[in-house]
């Protein structure tokens, strides 16, 4: 198999990235961009070899671009091209899942199974995955969000079943 750098998957995932929105609507239309309402605490965790314009900190080993709202769409962070789903690696497979870190954000989140998304959108997502499989460093990474993403998951699903007693 290929392997390609960390920059070179960051930049063919940026391109999958072009055209390809969650939904063929604006869904900041659904929570008035709550996604974008950083302030100077908030931010993105970037993909290993990203660079961005954006003011950058360093927390657990991982940097975070940090976003006060404003930000050059082209250029904005991978993580941001791809929310709220996210590529996790579970038995060896790519899947496709809502990225449950971001659940208190965005309502699609919660309503995975109810929003139809753009075919594109989860065909890119899913590509970032398997683009990420072909270096050791974004391999690491994807295991280290996936991880993140199961807790998540698991925390969301004791909620919901504590909730409905
Ligand atoms: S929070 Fe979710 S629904 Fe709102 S703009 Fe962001 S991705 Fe779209
Ligand atoms: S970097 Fe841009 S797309 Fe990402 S949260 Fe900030 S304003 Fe939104």
């Amino acid at each position: 198999m290929k392997e390609y750098t960390c920059a070179e998957i960051c930049s063919k995932i940026k391109e999958l990235f072009n055209e390809a929105t969650p939904l063929d609507s604006d869904c900041g239309r659904l929570c008035d961009k709550s996604c974008c309402k950083g302030d100077s605490e908030t931010g993105m965790v970037l993909f290993p070899g990203e660079t961005t314009s954006l003011l950058v900190r360093e927390t657990n080993g991982r940097k975070i671009a940090v976003c006060e709202g404003v930000c050059q769409r082209e250029n904005r962070p991978v993580s941001c091209m791809i929310f709220p789903l996210f590529p996790v690696l579970i038995n060896g497979k790519i899947k496709v899942w809502p990225d449950y870190r971001g659940a208190a954000v965005c309502p699609m989140v919660n309503h995975f199974d109810e929003i139809i998304f753009s075919k594109k959108f989860i065909r890119a997502v899913k590509k970032t995955g398997k683009l990420m499989l072909k270096n050791r460093e974004t391999t690491e990474f994807l295991n280290g969000i996936t991880e993140e993403i199961l807790l998540e998951k698991e925390l969301e699903d004791k909620f919901l079943k504590e909730g409905s007693k």
